[in-house]
């Protein structure tokens, strides 16, 4: 493989995996599901185990005669399905998620051993994701010579992340009148419970402020905390800008040759590329059920089209006309992030290839990459707020029978377009989010249920969306980037031939 392009390495392992994933799923789909009755909490008096194609239940009868049902998910569990759940049943979730299933083993083996290889991989970016984040940020804030000079940049890429979120929800908005998923589908389909944890819109954005300022940086830097991160590496530069002289002098070196070293060990990183994004799609296809999908095939189909419109379209003719760069050229340079944002579902986890994807192929200068995609990995997802807007639409259409009034659509993109900003660059994050959306336009939010089957795939496709609008927004705001050529520039020589 090594004699291709990183691009096409890493597009011919999405579709070997993807293939072989397939054939699994195809051929292991006989199997027999139970739960543990001896493994129930305290507190559980009994449960009992509804299991369909579509559809898998838990009645459970409490000790104090309660009783409650819980969607489990719309698919096999694996260990990749159950985790989600685990993630959305609030802290009781872990007790209940004591399935075990008995497929064809061997490929049941397969599809875990891909699993855990693919997480090396993950594990790998991962491991470099908070040096890098942090040495490249100050390097490229030192870079700036200023401290007033950030101010524009700023300003610039705030508005582009407002400007573009805004475009998609519209879009996703647009589609989801067009298509109308929910009102061809069955209409009031019976509610189930999904124990989500819920909070305010203010309190969410609140907390993402307090976030900002971390009261232990080097806790904050332990964990991982992204938006802690980010704000102490920005406020140590421009104070070593202020302080000036000397002192700037050696931490302008010392994080320089930090960031060269991390550099380093990233594009390295990014070599493995082809096998680590391999695994992933080999373990997502050969455990996402296959039947689930014709149910909820026009949501998907919807959702997919919308993301098609705002990433092939609306984007592309930013990077042409605002950035004034070929969006073929650029999209080529940035495969390897998109493609791995794209198979990990995760834009906090890619950011490394998307930092390095940028500087070393696309030529963008490391003072604005290191500041936009940190950021944007964050807050701006396009693909996330274009997503909640379609699937919050879909559902009340599921369950009014009809489509949500102007005023409601509007109350719908001004939530999505926050809880975006609010989601984690994670797996699944935008869907833990959407329950505020919910809220805001008072739809059950049990009815999430229905949607959660389908939102791996979905959140493989909004994800390359996130990624690829951070990306251009790094074109767009070098291009007005006073300060040098270098930052608009040529896509390198390099680009389309990394080994
Ligand atoms: N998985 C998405 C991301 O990492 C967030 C989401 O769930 O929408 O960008």
């Amino acid at each position: 493989m090594s004699r291709l392009a990183l691009h096409w390495q890493i597009l011919m392992g999405m579709l070997l995996g993807a293939g072989i994933g397939l054939s699994l799923n195809f051929m292991a789909s006989e199997r027999t599901t139970g739960l543990e009755q001896a493994t129930l909490p305290t507190g559980i008096a009994h449960a009992d185990l509804h299991d369909s194609p579509d559809l898998i239940t838990i009645d459970i009868t409490q000790e104090d005669g309660i009783q409650r049902r819980w969607v489990v998910d719309g698919t096999r569990r694996t260990p990749g399905s159950v985790a989600t759940l685990k993630k959305l049943q609030s802290q009781d979730a872990q007790s209940y998620a004591i399935f075990h299933e008995h497929g064809r083993s061997w490929s049941r083996w397969v599809g875990d051993s891909a699993q855990k290889l693919g997480g090396l991989f993950l594990r790998m970016l991962q491991m470099v994701a908070v040096p890098l984040i942090a040495t490249s940020l100050i390097t490229g804030v030192m870079g700036l010579g200023h401290a007033e000079r950030l101010g524009s940049m700023f300003a610039r890429t705030l508005f582009y992340y407002v400007v573009t979120s805004l475009l998609a929800i519209v879009t996703g908005l647009a589609m989801v009148n067009l298509i109308r998923p929910g009102l061809g589908g069955e209409k009031n389909q019976q509610s189930h419970e999904a124990e989500i944890a819920t909070g305010s819109l203010s309190e969410v954005l609140f907390n993402q402020v307090e976030t900002m300022i971390p009261s232990n940086p080097i806790g904050a830097l332990a964990e991982g905390n992204f938006l802690s991160i980010i704000c102490f590496s920005l406020a140590f530069a421009i104070f070593a800008l202020i302080v000036g002289g000397k002192t700037a002098e050696i931490v302008r070196d010392f994080f320089g040759a930090a960031f060269e070293v991390m550099m380093a060990m990233t594009m390295a990183i990014i070599k493995l590329a082809p096998w680590g994004v391999l695994f992933l799609m080999l373990s997502v296809t050969s455990t996402q059920g296959v039947e689930v999908f014709k149910s909820l095939g026009w949501y998907m189909l919807t959702v997919a089209c919308a993301l098609a419109f705002h990433a092939m379209i609306t984007l592309p003719m930013i990077v042409k006309f605002v950035a004034r760069r070929d969006p073929m050229e650029f999209a080529k340079a940035m495969s390897p992030a998109l493609l791995t944002a794209f198979s990990s579902a995760s834009s906090n986890g890619t950011l490394p290839l998307t930092l390095a994807s940028v500087e070393e192929r696309a030529g963008v200068s490391n003072r604005v990459s290191s500041f936009v995609l940190p950021l944007g990995a964050t807050i701006n997802m396009d693909g996330t707020a274009l997503y909640e807007a379609v699937a919050v639409l879909f559902i009340a259409q599921l369950h009014h029978g009809y489509n949500l009034p102007l005023t409601d659509q509007v109350i719908v993109a001004v939530t999505a377009l926050l809880a975006s900003v609010g989601a984690a660059g994670i797996p699944h994050a935008g869907l833990v989010m959407m329950v505020i959306i919910l809220q805001a336009v008072k739809l059950p939010v049990e009815m999430q249920g229905i949607i959660i089957a389908v939102d791996r795939v979905l959140d493989m496709c909004r994800t390359s969306v996130n990624v690829w609008s951070d990306s251009c927004g790094c074109a767009v705001v070098a291009r007005y980037e006073a300060t040098g050529k270098d930052s608009g520039g040529e896509i390198p020589e390099s680009a389309d031939n990394l080994d």
